[in-house]
């Protein structure tokens, strides 16, 4: 067992906050690390020491590993947590922390390889027990062998990158003609994004939840599940919205895919967070990918289960055993989060500028998670979320009217965002009896657009 007394965040935005924020509750200082762009960010201001990494592009900065190093060895500190996003799912700078003799706050980085490509991470969950999405065995290198393994998979198809990430490299093939055209665009998207083209093949599900399950392990042995979070709002395969627990996941089915996640996690011999993707249609789970990461939907299972998920990662890393275990997790309550970016809430055109007046909501079960402040300007490098509301609630409707409420409090102005856009979700039967799955929401906004 070891004790931090300093820690490097190697991010920016809300999430670099949200880690300063548990590290100071525990009385380890904090680094932070900032493009020259990021020089006016809140993390900067809020933590106890910072240093400039490199220049605006996010390659000559937050992803520059020896800035990073240097960065952590100038100032002492012991740790550095990645975040989300940037070099949190990168194996090669886990390996590299290590062998600075600094401490990663996160899963080892076998596991992170394991995952990082989807390929070897669904034979693993196999492997491991979890169902997975019927589809191609390994990658599909060529047309013909697409076309084969498409007949066996059964029309629709959905060709998607081994390396993928944020719904980009994936094509739907609706018959055995459109096959050839989706294989060969999936395939240069892919190389383009992800410097990898290597793509493989899924049946795609008709009307599928993405359902997601909170996993957290300890070098002890020790293997929890909290629950599960619903995220099927979804644009262009990206979470708008995400919930807990899931409108349609009872304490049975929760207990029974939890038991499978955990006895995976254990087999495997994971260390730290992570989360289990399924989508779930007609009452069975599908594996889609694991993310060995904190994922930006987490308040929502510290608010149902009471925990800080960014302190346990952190006590984690330094050797200590969970403080609870399964029987301490009773999901009662309700949470809910939206992502509020900076994007015009009718036509999601990114809307970076200056921040000229800004309101966080407040009250009871009402949590902004957000780096904007009065007259900050928001830079057009990074990713447009700006902000993440979360309420809680005894139930479903009671966080529902909470979020009603919270969103009409909230001002943000000088730029677009998409509180709009929640506003008149809410106003939707559908999003109050929870009857929506993973193409609700594009329908939705379909048919909100005037034809022409
Ligand atoms: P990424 O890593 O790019 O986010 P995922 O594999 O996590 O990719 O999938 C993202 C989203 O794409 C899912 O939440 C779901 O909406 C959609 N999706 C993925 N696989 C399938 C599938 N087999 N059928 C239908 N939709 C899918």
């Amino acid at each position: 067992m070891k004790t931090f007394d300093k820690i490097l965040i190697a991010n920016r935005g809300e999430i670099a906050l949200r880690v300063i924020r548990a590290a100071k509750e525990m009385g380890i200082a904090t680094v932070a690390v900032h493009s020259e762009a990021d020089r006016n960010a809140m993390h900067v201001h809020l933590a106890d020491e910072s240093v400039c990494i490199g220049p605006a592009a996010a390659s000559k900065s937050y992803l520059n590993i020896p800035s990073i190093i240097a960065a952590a060895e100038i100032t002492g500190a012991q740790a550095i947590h990645p975040g989300y996003g940037f070099l949190s799912e990168n194996a090669k700078f886990a390996d590299i922390v290590s062998a600075h003799g600094l401490t990663f706050i996160g899963p080892k980085a076998e596991h992170i390889r394991m995952m990082g490509d989807k390929i070897t991470a669904k034979q693993a969950a196999r492997d491991s027990g979890i169902p997975v999405v019927p589809g191609s065995d390994g990658g599909v290198a060529t047309v013909e062998e697409a076309m084969a393994a498409a007949e066996t998979i059964g029309f629709p198809v959905l060709i998607k990158a081994a390396s993928g990430g944020g719904g980009r490299g994936m094509k739907v093939a609706k018959d055995r003609d459109s096959l050839a055209e989706a294989v060969m665009s999936a395939q240069s998207e892919a190389a383009a994004a992800f410097g990898d083209g290597t793509v493989y093949m899924e049946r795609y599900l008709q009307k599928p939840r993405h359902i997601e399950i909170q996993i957290i392990a300890d070098s002890h042995g020790n293997v929890c599940h909290l629950g599960e979070r619903d995220c099927s709002l979804q644009r262009r395969h990206q979470k708008v919205l995400e919930e807990a627990p899931s409108p349609v996941i009872d304490k049975a089915a929760r207990d029974k895919i939890g038991k499978v996640c955990v006895d995976a996690i254990k087999k495997i011999g994971y260390l730290g967070v992570g989360t289990i993707e399924f989508l779930y249609e007609d009452g069975e789970f599908f594996f889609i990918e694991m993310n060995t990461r904190l994922q930006v939907e987490h308040p929502v299972t510290e608010y149902v289960t009471d925990l800080d998920l960014v302190r346990e990662q952190i006590r984690i890393a330094e050797g200590y055993p969970l403080s609870f275990t399964q029987d301490d997790i009773d999901l009662t309550t309700h949470a809910i989060e939206v992502r509020i970016n900076a994007e015009n809430a009718r036509t999601f055109v990114p809307s970076p500028g200056t921040v000229t007046d800004f309101h966080a909501p407040g009250g009871l079960g009402v949590r902004m998670d957000s780096a904007i402040y009065n007259g900050y300007a928001i830079p057009p490098y990074y990713d447009s979320l700006v902000g993440k509301l979360i309420v809680h609630g005894r139930d479903r409707p009671e966080a529902l009217s909470r979020l009603k409420r919270a969103l009409q409090e909230t001002v943000v102005s000088g730029i677009d965002t998409t509180i709009p856009l929640f506003l008149d979700l809410l106003n939707e039967k559908d999003i109050q009896t929870g009857d929506y799955n993973i193409h609700w929401l594009e329908n939705w906004i379909k048919a909100q657009t005037p034809a022409g």
